[in-house]
């Protein structure tokens, strides 16, 4: 690991004050729970000049609260907190369940959710700077993957310059649930919806996201929509625990009677980016919700998919879990409270 400069601020002021008084133009790396970023430092992929720990600073927005209308979690909660919290268990299962098949119980203790939505991929030639021959990492520089092992790779929203898929689970949820995220940084405070975060690769796969240069996400907004509480995620893998998704899927579903009312879908472990399927929302809306129009809306999902060499699997495997996922929503027993 390379030398850098180690700041704790105690306050998010603090913070902001010392990115102003850095010698240097370039913007600090933050440091939450730590469990990618020190990972990525020590594989020599991150090298960062200057680390802003940001534990002590974020600990005012650590905070879970819900007012019945809307759910507020603070991006320096950690994952296992969330998870095991009663009301978003109850009323917010899709958030929860995201959380707790994540990881390890040890990840979870240690990790924020901001620090989750950020995650970096787990593409192997991204993490191995023995590879030359990654945009991401260094760009204008190729794509290993293209042409190399890419099982796990994405199947929607790549682009030439890079396949890699987006591997964490909670920021479906989010997707699904048309959350909105709170950012604070040197020009002020601002909130955008979370499906604005995530950036596709295009040509710059490197810029991952619409941050601004030292901005910090402090909370994340969950509106409590007649959805909220019949909702799911639904993870497949590798193996059935400490392990990414090879596919998932977050749906969330307000019905009439067999009809469906409202949906929202997101995809995890098949997209460069947390993936919003609109086309299948589209089928679903106002259709009983039987295995043959849960079918439709699956196909309607991956009808744009490319497949790499060694990942066509993915959108049939894609198209099944999300199918399981709808069904298992429409047979919840959901409380009215
Ligand atoms: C072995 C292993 C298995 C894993 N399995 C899964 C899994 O199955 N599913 C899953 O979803 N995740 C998984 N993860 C990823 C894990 O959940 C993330 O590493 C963790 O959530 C990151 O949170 P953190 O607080 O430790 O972030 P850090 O490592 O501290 O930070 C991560 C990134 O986010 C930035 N950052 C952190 N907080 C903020 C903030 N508030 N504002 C702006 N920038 C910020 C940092 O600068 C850094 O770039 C796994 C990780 C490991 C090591
Ligand atoms: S898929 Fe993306 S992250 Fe992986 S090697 Fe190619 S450019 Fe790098």
């Amino acid at each position: 690991m390379r030398p850098f400069q180690y700041l704790q601020p105690a306050t998010l002021a603090d913070v902001i004050v010392a990115q102003r008084e850095a010698p240097s133009a370039v913007p600090a790396t933050f440091l939450a729970g730590g469990t990618t970023l020190i990972d990525l430092m020590k594989l020599g992929v991150m090298q960062p000049e200057r680390v802003v720990d940001l534990r002590l600073a974020g600990s005012d927005f650590a905070q879970i609260r819900f007012d019945g209308a809307t759910l507020r979690l603070g991006a320096f909660a950690r994952m296992a907190e969330v998870a095991d919290h009663p009301v978003v268990a109850a009323s917010f299962p899709v958030i929860a369940q995201s959380l707790s098949l994540a990881a390890s119980p040890q990840l979870r203790n240690m990790a924020t959710l901001g620090g989750n939505v950020l995650q970096r991929t787990r593409c192997a030639y991204f993490r191995d700077p023995t590879w030359a021959a990654c945009n991401k990492r260094t760009p204008g520089s190729g794509c290993a993957a293209v042409d190399g092992a890419n099982r796990q790779h994405a199947v929607l929203g790549t682009s030439s310059q890079c396949i890699a898929t987006y591997h964490g689970d909670f920021a479906q949820a989010l997707m699904a649930l048309d959350a909105s995220v709170v950012l604070g940084g040197p020009a002020g405070t601002r909130t955008i919806p979370f499906a604005a975060l995530h950036r596709l690769p295009g040509n710059t796969p490197h810029v991952e996201t619409t941050l601004h240069p030292g901005e910090i996400i402090l909370d994340f907004v969950i509106p409590a929509g007649p959805w909220a509480s019949r909702s799911l995620y639904l993870k497949i893998r590798d193996r059935q625990s400490y392990e990414y998704a090879v596919a998932s899927a977050a749906v969330a579903v307000a019905m009439n009677g067999d009809v469906v009312a409202d949906a929202r879908i997101a995809l995890g472990g098949l997209a460069a980016v947390p993936w919003r399927a609109h086309e299948a929302e589209a089928i679903l809306r106002d259709a009983v919700l039987d295995e043959a129009t849960a079918t439709r809306a699956a196909e309607a999902s991956f009808a744009a998919a490319v497949p790499q060499s060694h990942n066509a699997f993915k959108i049939a495997l894609g198209r099944d879990t999300l199918v399981r996922a709808l069904l298992q929503a429409a047979s919840m027993e959901v409380r009215h409270d």
